[in-house]
């Protein structure tokens, strides 16, 4: 009698190698935006050391540390094994990833850390609720889109870092900056590129977008840290030295993959500022009727 046997299985007896059959950590998360999320492009350098290791609707970012490989943020979990083929396609071994920063806790850009982490061995750094975050694999109990549900896989080899605190790693320093608002743990980086002498500051900046599940006010009791959270970020992003901003949505900082005009940190400031002035008095009005 013939027996079906899955592809994948074959090619995993055949190999030799105990390969599980579905990986469960880079199961596809369905949403209505991951194709244009995760559109393919060709990894491309930013400046000097740094490059983009991402996708045409979602940015993950590599630095060349010279003593090792720093990825930042790790778009959905089916987005993974991509990010792997780019950093290898840029000439890296995945292995010298030592650290992959995190910029909140969502699946959109956090879906894929587990996969990633296990793969490269490499240790996932956020602020402390965004550890909290990625240690649960779903919303925290404040998240504005709490009633939108959904989990993604869970981090375990996680490191705190607080806001203004460097990571230092060969010849890379990358700093912590705490932007909360989108979630309470949402955090930018910052750091240094060289070619020869010419240095560029690069900021890393985390979603500022001030969205929400349906029934969420801005406007409640609940709503007020982030409401206080977005105007430190503002302030934040305001003070940056800022010569090249990657935004973790690139079309939320203007054109292209990454924005190098000057005040393009204050520009992405401002657009979220004027997004929330809208969102809360959208929701006075409605409170008026
Ligand atoms: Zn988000």
């Amino acid at each position: 009698m013939f027996e079906a046997i899955s592809l994948l299985a074959w090619f995993a007896a055949a190999s030799g190698a105990p390969v599980p059959a579905v990986d469960p950590l880079t199961q596809p998360i369905a949403s209505s935006r991951a194709a244009q999320w995760l559109a393919p492009v060709p990894p491309e350098k930013i400046h000097g050391n740094s490059y983009l290791v991402g996708f045409g609707g979602m940015s993950v970012a590599l630095i060349d540390a010279g003593a090792g490989l720093v990825l930042i943020d790790g778009a959905l979990p089916q987005a993974a094994p991509a990010i792997l083929a780019n950093v290898r396609q840029l000439g890296f071994d995945p292995k010298d990833i030592k650290f992959i920063l995190s910029t909140e806790p969502h699946f959109d850009h956090a879906g894929g850390l587990a996969a990633l982490a296990r793969d490269t061995g490499a240790t996932v750094v956020a602020s402390a609720r965004g550890v909290e975050g990625l240690r649960l694999g779903k919303h925290a109990a404040d998240d504005p889109q709490l009633a939108y549900g959904g989990s993604w896989p869970a981090v375990t080899r996680l490191r705190v870092m607080k806001d203004g605190e460097v990571l230092k790693l060969g010849k890379a320093a990358i700093t912590a900056h705490a932007t909360p608002g989108h979630t309470m743990g949402s955090m930018s980086w910052s750091w240094q590129a060289c070619e020869g002498k010419k240095c560029k500051a690069i900021v890393f900046a985390s979603s500022l977008n001030p969205v929400s599940a349906d029934d969420y006010r801005f406007s409640s009791a609940a709503g007020a840290p982030f409401v206080a959270g977005f105007a430190q970020s503002y302030r934040t992003m305001e003070a940056l030295a800022c010569d090249i901003l990657v935004s973790a949505h690139p079309d939320n900082a203007g054109e292209g993959r990454y924005n190098a005009a000057p005040g393009a940190c204050r520009a992405y400031a401002d657009r979220s500022r004027k997004a929330l002035a809208k969102r809360l008095a959208a929701e006075k009005a409605e409170v008026a009727k």
